[in-house]
């Protein structure tokens, strides 16, 4: 029996990413043929140690290579303010546009219910215990000022009530529906300085 054939295998498994229909998929394995093997063999051996090496920061549940990601590893790091974010790459949008000096802490999801994403999803149980232990005098919910952002602040912050801590939400202003991955940074920055409570 014939192996299978690596060329259509590999584009098939490249047109399952977001935003690469089966064309591009095809174009980019002839690519990959035509580049060296060094490189191919380096882009494998990447993938392979992605899922190996990467994992979530015992703290903040963002990704991280150690127990603790680099943020919550900085003592420098302000521990009495926690910004709750989305997802990952709000956390690199942040660091990146504003002059924010407290922690995060990272959702992964936001709450759907019409695409059957509840509150189960936010796992939410490890920020409610790490509020209670760490006691922070403010929570900053920075999800994206969409639908789906909004209901998972109010969400977020329902959870947190009974705990005393302050609750803010970053202010509007936001463009293409609130991503923080998008915004420059002013915008970003006014965002987090324009926060109220909620
Ligand atoms: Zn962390």
């Amino acid at each position: 029996m014939r192996d299978r054939d690596p060329i259509a295998e590999l584009g098939a498994l490249l047109s399952r990413l977001p935003g690469i229909g089966e064309r591009t998929a095809l174009r980019l394995t002839y690519h990959l043929l035509g580049s060296s093997r060094e490189y191919a063999q380096a882009l494998g051996r990447a993938l392979i140690e992605l899922h190996d090496r990467v994992r979530r920061c015992e703290e903040c549940d963002n990704y991280a290579t150690e127990a603790l990601c680099s943020i919550c590893s900085d003592g420098r790091r302000d521990p009495g303010v926690i910004c709750v974010v989305g997802r990952p790459p709000d956390v690199a949008a942040l660091e990146r546009g504003s002059s924010y000096r407290g922690r995060y802490h990272v959702l992964h999801a936001l709450l759907a219910p019409l695409d059957g994403v509840g509150p189960e999803a936010l796992g939410l149980a490890k920020l409610v215990e790490r509020v209670r232990k760490q006691q922070p005098s403010e929570v900053i919910v920075a999800t994206p000022l969409s639908v789906e952002g909004e209901a998972t602040a109010l969400y977020v912050a329902q959870e947190l009530r009974p705990l005393g801590v302050r609750c803010t939400r970053i202010a509007s202003g936001l463009p293409h529906g609130g991503e923080l991955e998008w915004s420059d940074q002013i915008t970003l920055a006014r965002a987090l300085e324009g926060r109220k409570e909620i």
